[in-house]
Order: structure tokens, then sequence, then C-alpha cells
């Protein structure tokens, strides 16, 4: 089959910042592909590459085998919610919904049905009468995503749809992407949130100053960069020298001492006996699982939520 959406070579430069810098990427039918990476990794431009907005300095993006900035067939097959939110302030809820789905080329009872049918997931009901210009940061980046699947696109790109969602409203956008997915949508996905991922039984890709650093299946990641790690992060001063010497140790930009190890608890012991006095600068150690977290930490040498400090790496139970 071929893909839904295809990316070669592309290149986007902003002056003198390479934004992207040559990438190829591929997403099939109903597969979801999630991209991740630090903040100024390329991954807004990115979608907004794929979805008609700019054109690539170099590089080809194809939608439905179409380049979207030239077909207007295949631009309506798109759902895009870029990161800058697109909606019609001074109508409601259910009107922006009804306003996209038409525009998007569906007959008004079908926007009407459709627009009905996501106000629930994306936790909207109770704010369906009101003017979107009066709703919340959070509340408008879900309508601006449920705006971007009324009219069930057949490539879906969206990012970073559940920045600052709470996890019910989470579990509603992941279900109504699945949903979409289910039925042969190619989807684009970005976030910093790895359950995520899993959840949506994505591939990866990892983008790192415009370029893709890694792609992969969840288990492949895992089994190939998800070992156990611990993470260290010093007070004051420089890292001690018997932590950074320490093997399979590699210190981040941020500080921070990672550690792979496939028994951290034996690690921590051991590394603390090396710190001897040193040990008492220690203000956060965590302990990473066999995850995607690890896998990611291992690639990028950071946490996805991409401040990298210790006490955002989720410890699993
Ligand atoms: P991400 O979404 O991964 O955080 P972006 O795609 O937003 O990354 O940005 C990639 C890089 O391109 C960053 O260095 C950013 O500052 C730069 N950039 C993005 N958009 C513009 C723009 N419109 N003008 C100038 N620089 C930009």
């Amino acid at each position: 089959m071929s893909a839904a959406l295809e990316i070669v070579g592309v290149r986007r430069r902003y002056g003198a910042t390479a934004a992207l810098d040559g990438v190829d990427l591929a997403i099939e039918p109903g597969t979801v592909l999630a991209l991740l990476g630090p903040n100024g990794a390329g991954k807004s431009t990115l979608v907004r590459l794929c979805a008609g907005l700019e054109r690539p300095n170099e590089g080809t993006v194809r939608v439905l085998g179409e380049d979207p900035r030239r077909s207007l067939a295949a631009r309506r097959r798109v759902g895009v919610a870029p990161q800058e939110i697109g909606i019609y302030p001074q109508l409601t809820v259910a009107q922006n919904l009804r306003a996209f789905g038409e525009a998007a080329g569906l007959r008004r009872r079908d926007a009407r049905t459709r627009a009905e049918e996501l106000l629930e997931p994306f936790a909207l009901s109770a704010l369906a009468d009101r003017t979107a210009g009066r709703l919340s940061g959070g509340e408008q980046r879900r309508l601006h995503t449920a705006a971007a699947l009324v009219h069930r696109p057949s490539v879906i790109l969206l990012d970073e749809p559940t920045a600052g969602a709470d996890p019910a409203t989470r579990e509603g956008i992941l279900d109504a992407v699945l949903d979409l997915a289910a039925d042969g949508a190619a989807v684009l996905y970005t976030t910093h949130y790895l359950p995520e991922v899993e959840r949506l039984d994505a591939r990866v890709a990892i983008l790192e100053q415009g370029r893709v650093i890694v792609t992969g299946t969840v288990a492949g990641l895992i089994a190939a960069h998800g070992d156990a790690a611990l993470v260290l992060r010093f007070t004051d001063g420089p890292v001690p020298v018997a932590a950074s010497a320490f093997d399979g140790a590699a210190i981040q930009d941020n500080g921070t001492v990672t550690v792979r190890a496939s028994e951290p608890a034996e690690a921590l012991r051991a590394l603390l006996n090396a710190l001897g006095p040193d040990s008492s600068r220690l203000a956060d150690v965590a302990i990473v699982q066999p995850s995607l977290e690890a896998a990611y930490l291992a690639l990028t040498g950071r946490a996805a939520t991409d401040s990298g400090v210790p006490d955002l790496v989720e410890v699993p139970a």
C-alpha cells in the first residue's frame, strides 16, 4: 500500500536556522506516527509543511499522492490542528465545529451530526453554546483539535493536541484519534507525553535539530535503547568526577548525569560508594525502568517532558 503521507528529503530554513534538515518519513493509512523531540526540534514546522501551510526549501511532501500546496482535493482530506490556534472567536463551539465541517465539504446535516459526536470526547458538551472567544486557553485548544477531525479526514496532523488537557479529556482525544485511525486515517501526532504513544500503538520518530535520529515501534525502541537507567542531579557546582567517570555515565547539558545500568539499584550502591562525601550534594535520584521513557532518555539525553530534570522522570511503581 502506498503511504498516505510521504516526506522525502525535506529541508526548511528560517534565515540561518535549519528548522528541518533533510527529513524522510512516511505514514501508512490506518497508522499513527508519534513525532517526538525537544522544543525547537522542528515538529511544528513539519506539521505546517504537511498541511501545505508552508513550502519546503527542498524535498517533497505528498499527501495522498498530491502536493498539498497545489491540490485543494488533497487539502480537504487533511485535518490539521497546528500549534497556533485557529477558531472563529465570534461563533459558538457547536457553530465552529459545523462551520469547519461545511468548509471541508460536509453537507449541513452531516456537519451537525459530526459536531455533536465530537462534543463529548473533547469535553465540550457543556460549552456547546458558548462563544469560542470566551473559552479558556485549554478549551480553545480542544475545540481547535476537534475542528480538525469533523470531516473524518484521511490524513490527520495534530500538534500537541493534549497539551494541558486533564487525564479524562486526554483519553477522549486519544479515543477520537484511534477511531479515525481504525477507519483508515494516517495520523501524525506530536507530543511530549510518552504514555500516549503506547496508548496509540504508534510508530515513533524522534526529531532532533531538524533531523530524524531514530524511527521504530515502541517495542523495538525499548528493546534496542530502553535499558534501565539512573538519573542524578547534583546541587550547585560541577558534577563530581566520580559520577561523570562512572561506567555508563553521560552528562547532559542541563547538568544531570544519566547512568545506563541493567541493575540500577546495584549501580546506585556502587555510585554512592564512589562518590563518598560528594553524595551529600545529590539533589535528586531517579530510577528509570526499561520503558519508552528510558529509550528516549538514552537517545536524546533528556526526559521527554523536555526539561530533563530528574523529578520529571516518572519512576514506574
Ligand atoms: P518544535 O515544534 O519541535 O518545538 P519548531 O518547528 O517550532 O520546533 O521550530 C524549529 C526551529 O525553527 C526553531 O529553532 C524555531 O525557532 C525555528 N522556527 C520555527 N518557525 C519559525 C518562523 N516562522 N520563523 C523563524 N524561525 C522559526
